[in-house]
């Protein structure tokens, strides 16, 4: 435990209630709660919204938003700095006609909105290791967007080593680049298999105890609340810069698939920020709008589609909603929408929307950011943000054939596509990963 926790300071408990409460950075550096569950705020602080205004940046908003959250804490004198080092990056809200706006969320260095989660974590993962003098090492298993986030965010970060596992030709050229351009504290490894066999790996590595101890494992989880905390940031100063412009509550179409970047906007409007309602696309995986329509939980295999960052059959985030709307679909359904979208509609969405106006929005947009684009057509006039959770020059296989052109790469995608790369292959074993990993960091 990092530090006692006193009365007045916020606490955290797990969605299962089997287990005591927590304070934020313990919960940080857990990431799952004991019992298995997801951590969220005993109860949410009262935030002052006088001390908001539309002239403050992204990263003064997030220090102002998550001050009461880390109140009393070990992190708390860091967290402006924190902040200041994480949110290094503009967050572009763009108007497209007079009640549709673009809330562009890939100006970080991987270009998808994971960078905020990942960038956060790892600036309180720097404090908390140093002050611990402990090294980390952090498994991720990824199939595309997530082990680029983590791996950049942490590169060269003194007390965390990662260890980037991916299954061998399943990843695009691009997303490989990404995952295996590190080197340093970062070491990568292709798996001859598929991702549910990355997966495996890193599950046997947690529960083999001496391996487990030797390299102190932790993990960088979407689950974990230093990736949420920085996705209410946004949509924080979203909805403040919007609503002083217009004088009117916007509301949200989210991508989603593990619905972590949706939790953010949950715990905005929870908070009093002025947020009107939230709609949730999803791809061809649609047990969340199955579970609006119907109120019954059934989670799924996974069906791949072009919005592959959000192909998730079983979205884990859900536990935090359920949590927030207390089992009851009646409410969940007067505070939230969801449409899935197929295939076919994304590619013709793409399409249309790179036309000029008045007929297309004039933007070129990624398959994910198309469902949201997609539903938001089929919502009234009222003021809709669309979320924009990665660049399309990300998902160039998928967007070149479809507008016959070359989509240009952000200057820090460039620059990462352009580092030398290196990986091990390793068979889908947990034996053949400890073999090669340990000869890994003991040499650096
Ligand atoms: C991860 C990701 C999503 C899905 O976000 P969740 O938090 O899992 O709902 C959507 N779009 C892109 C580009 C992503 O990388």
């Amino acid at each position: 435990m990092f530090c006692q926790i006193e009365e007045g300071f916020m606490k955290w408990r797990s969605t299962r209630k089997n287990c005591a409460e927590v304070s934020i950075s313990d919960a940080i550096s857990m990431g799952l709660a004991p019992d298995g569950g997801l951590f969220v705020p005993v109860s949410f602080p009262e935030v002052d919204l006088s001390k908001f205004s539309a002239q403050m940046n992204i990263s003064q908003i997030a220090f102002e938003l998550m001050k009461p959250f880390f109140k009393g804490d070990v992190l708390e004198n860091y967290l402006e700095n924190i902040c200041h080092n994480a949110f290094s990056f503009d967050v572009p809200l763009k108007k497209i006609n007079d009640n549709t706006f673009l809330l562009e969320l890939f100006h970080g260095p991987t270009a998808a909105f994971k960078d905020f989660g990942a960038r956060f974590l790892s600036e309180c993962f720097k404090v908390l290791y140093e002050k611990k003098k402990a090294t980390k090492t952090i498994l991720v298993a990824t199939s595309g967007d997530t082990g680029g986030a983590v791996a950049c965010a942490f590169h060269k970060n003194p007390g965390v080593n990662v260890a980037v596992l991916f299954p061998l030709g399943k990843v695009s050229q691009r997303q490989q680049a990404q995952l295996t351009c590190w080197g340093d504290n970062v070491l990568s490894f292709g798996v001859s298999g598929v991702f549910d066999d990355c997966q495996k790996i890193v599950k046997a590595a947690f529960q083999d105890q001496q391996f487990n101890e030797s390299l102190q494992l932790t993990s960088a989880n979407s689950i974990n609340v230093g990736r949420l905390l920085p996705q209410v940031a946004y949509y924080v100063a979203a909805s403040i810069w919007h609503f002083s412009q217009h004088q009117k509550k916007p509301s949200f179409v989210i991508p989603s698939g593990n619905v972590g970047n949706a939790v953010g906007a949950f715990w905005a409007r929870t908070l009093g920020f002025p947020i009107d309602r939230i709609a949730l696309a999803t791809n061809a995986n649609q047990v969340i709008p199955e579970y609006l329509n119907h109120g019954n939980w059934q989670p799924k295999s996974s069906i791949a589609t072009l919005a592959n960052a959000m192909d998730v059959g079983n979205p884990s985030n859900m536990e935090r909603l359920f949590d927030l709307f207390e089992n009851n679909v009646d409410q969940m359904r007067k505070g939230c929408g969801s449409l899935s979208v197929s295939d076919e509609i994304i590619q013709k969405v793409i399409v249309q929307k790179s036309q000029n106006k008045p007929d297309g929005w004039g933007e070129v947009i990624c398959p994910h950011t198309a469902t949201a684009a997609y539903y938001r057509d089929q919502l009234d006039q009222g003021h809709w943000i669309v979320v924009s959770t990665a660049h399309p020059a990300k998902f160039d296989l998928i967007v070149e054939p479809l507008l016959n052109k070359k989509i240009e790469l952000p200057e820090s995608l460039s620059q990462i596509l352009n580092r030398p790369t290196h990986f091990e292959t390793i068979d889908p074993h947990l034996n053949s990963f400890k073999l090669c990993i340990e000869k890994g960091f003991v040499n650096e």
